[in-house]
């Protein structure tokens, strides 16, 4: 139940108490103010209840919990190997490519450092995702890392409720960022777009920070489930009708740019139980890791329809109907009708899974691991990461 002031019986004694005091400027007055605090009140509850309210789901949306969700797509298959395969820490400790030790020193289990060619090649795995990604008309951000909580909550995520993944800075209104989706959706917060800037496509990248609370019995070792990493992340502001289209474009973007890189991966449809709460349906791309012997998820794609436009304030003003309330017509002029844009999200490199999928899939005999085609100019020229003893 609502907790305002007063409850709607006191609430019209009162509105009577102030009729029948011959309606004094002092007593319109005080009844207004106290009326206004009501308002505030009930405002800030309403909205906590919303916000609690997950969006709407698809109608094409497989029903049920993850093992409903449905194969899309399914390209290549799981390379097999001649030679006993090594999971990514063991190359990666023939190789000298990171340090977990130091990081659990330093910062805590779930850390690392990258070394030698992981670093070049999370350099590279970032800058040629940001090159394909610009070509399709992106425009690349890096964010903010910190954002108030606010902004999180708008973006239909709970920072400091039960399912927290944010880690929330002591004596602030802030947190770190789990994902770019978050500062990305705060660019347009309040504000009125022309319908001719629609599409807005923006690819950002920044680093993610997740508590990754109750995240134990999962796939936890190395560099599967970590507390900080780096990811680019496609975002789309559209019109409502187009949503479903962009949706498309961008898990075809991510199929061409994991399909680039020699993946084999399927993509799922996402069932309703799996979709979170901001997303109306979400396409997930699974791909193979050899030393998980399975698939593991390395990037989503969520058309959120206007769930987190409706809560940051993001709207368009259509053209037709700018023209046609123009002043010099006859109409209201900046009076014109507004609509809620739809906002989309997708993965399009999510780093520690992508290495681990390359470090895996591209390993030979010899222990070295072949880099692939399209990344090597990004490494200055380099073909194979040798071991290093
Ligand atoms: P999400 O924003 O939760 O949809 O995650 C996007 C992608 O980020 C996932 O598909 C994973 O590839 C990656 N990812 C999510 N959480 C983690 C984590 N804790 N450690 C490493 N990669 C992650």
């Amino acid at each position: 139940m609502m907790k305002g002031k007063l409850e709607p019986s006191e609430r019209l004694k009162f509105i009577e108490k102030v009729l029948n005091h011959s309606a004094s400027g002092k007593n319109l007055k005080e009844a207004l103010a106290s009326f206004e605090e009501d308002l505030v009140k009930l405002s800030d509850e309403l909205q906590q209840e919303a916000q609690s309210i997950p969006n709407m789901t698809h109608p094409d949306v497989p029903i049920g919990g993850e093992d409903s969700s449905a194969v899309r797509k399914k390209v290549g298959s799981p390379r097999e190997f001649s030679f006993s395969v090594k999971d990514h820490l063991q190359l990666g400790k023939e190789l000298d490519l990171f340090d977990f030790d130091a990081a659990a020193e330093v910062s805590g289990s779930k850390f690392y450092y990258l070394k030698n060619e992981a670093v070049l090649l999370e350099m590279a795995l970032v800058n040629w995702t940001l090159s394909q990604v610009m070509q399709k008309g992106f425009t690349p951000l890096i964010t903010p890392e910190i954002v108030r909580s606010s902004i999180v909550e708008k973006c239909g995520f709970q920072p400091r409720g039960d399912n927290t993944q944010a880690y929330s800075i002591e004596g602030s209104d802030q947190c770190l960022i789990g994902t770019a989706e978050i500062p990305v959706g705060g660019v347009h917060m309040d504000s009125i777009l022309a319908e001719t800037v629609l599409p807005l496509k923006y690819a950002a990248f920044s680093h993610c920070f997740r508590t990754e609370a109750g995240a134990a019995g999962l796939a936890t070792r190395g560099l599967y489930r970590v507390h900080q990493f780096s990811k680019v992340e496609m975002f789309v502001l559209c019109r409502p009708d187009e949503s479903d289209t962009y949706h498309e474009e961008l898990i075809t973007i991510e199929e061409d740019l994991f399909s680039s890189l020699g993946l084999h991966y399927k993509t799922l449809d996402m069932a309703s139980e799996d979709l979170g709460a901001p997303a109306y349906r979400k396409f997930d791309v699974e791909a193979w890791m050899p030393g998980l012997g399975r698939y593991g998820e390395i990037s989503s794609a969520s058309n959120c329809t206007d769930y987190q436009s409706r809560r940051l304030g993001i709207r368009y003003r259509p053209a037709e109907l700018a023209a046609s309330t123009n002043p010099k017509k006859g109409g209201k002029g900046n009076l014109a009708p507004t609509k809620f844009v739809h906002t989309l999200n997708a993965t399009a490199c999510a780093v520690p899974r992508m290495m681990i999928c390359l470090l895996e899939n591209n390993q030979q005999e010899d222990g070295s691991v072949i880099i692939p085609e399209p990344l090597r100019p990004f490494m200055g020229g380099m073909e194979v990461i040798l071991p290093k003893h």
